[in-house]
């Protein structure tokens, strides 16, 4: 499964040179909110606090759990992750005492990330959420997040599509410190995403030169979409004995992508 709470998973090797179409700024700002989480005291000695919490927000499949990956790589920190879906619907307790254990064992294990997905199933507005588990779970979340000198070496990071959805309290400064907006990508930014799963790739020559264009193409397609394309488009190739990906595969991919995206659209209500 994508997620593990009981042991921190083996990470990916990712960088932030793997995820395309962030922002120079924002890969900057991370940089630097994380020279002051790797050495908190000489941070201290001027007077700034390190961050506890970081918010990425933005549409699906922009590479928000990539950058959580990159940033616990960047920090040499052991990767704890779970789904804010995967505490919903349970009996009472049993949500709250999940995000004890998350947080007991990642303490066990500093430096460490606690990576959560999908947060406003878990940290939803109180008002709108209801039910008493969904308030003992993220009661439960809030007293670990203020956890003070236990946290020490953990950073804790939460990604979601809606942050409209989540409850004041949770997005309180010393819980969530910084918020990242990961958008989709501009043209330059598909390029880079193209380019990083073309990489080790056989391409056929035109299909090499249509790569600008698929950029300017591809308008509100996410990372996730471009990386689509191209695993279904090798796919295609491979069932039918081609060796590299023609043009064809492309065509099919992109074909495919955009129904998927239209039919998907037609079915939300
Ligand atoms: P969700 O909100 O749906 O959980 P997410 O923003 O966390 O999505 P990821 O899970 O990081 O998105 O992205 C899924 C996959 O799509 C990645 O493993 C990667 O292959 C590709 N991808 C997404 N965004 C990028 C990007 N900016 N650069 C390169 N690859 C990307």
């Amino acid at each position: 499964s994508k997620h593990s709470t009981a042991k921190s998973i083996p990470l990916p090797t990712i960088t932030l040179k793997d995820i395309g179409g962030l922002p120079e700024e924002m890969k900057d700002e991370i940089l630097q909110t994380l020279e002051i989480v790797k050495d908190p005291e000489r941070s201290a000695k001027v007077g700034i606090k390190a961050p506890k919490g970081i918010l990425l927000y933005g549409p699906p499949g922009t590479g928000k759990t990539l950058l959580a990956q990159a940033i616990a790589r960047e920090l040499g920190a052991n990767f704890f992750s779970a789904s804010g879906s995967a505490f919903t619907e349970l009996f009472v307790g049993v949500g709250a005492s999940r995000i004890r254990g998350l947080f007991e064992n990642a303490r066990k294990q500093t430096p460490a990330v606690i990576f959560i997905d999908e947060v406003d199933a878990l940290a939803g507005k109180r008002k709108q959420h209801g039910g008493e588990e969904a308030e003992k779970t993220l009661t439960e979340l809030l007293v670990q997040l203020d956890g003070g000198h236990q946290n020490e070496g953990i950073l804790f990071i939460a990604a979601t599509n809606r942050k409209d959805m989540l409850d004041d309290a949770f997005l309180r400064p010393g819980r969530i410190d910084f918020t990242f907006n990961v958008p989709l990508p501009d043209t330059k930014g598909r390029k880079e995403i193209i380019d990083i799963h073309t990489k080790n790739k056989r391409l056929a020559d035109n299909v090499i030169a249509s790569l600008d264009t698929l950029a300017e193409s591809t308008t509100g397609f996410s990372g996730a979409q471009i990386s689509s394309l191209f695993e279904m488009a090798s796919r295609k190739a491979v069932r039918e004995g081609r060796e590299e990906v023609g043009m064809e595969d492309l065509d099919y991919a992109i074909d495919r992508t955009i129904l998927g995206s239209t039919s998907r659209a037609l079915n939300d209500p």
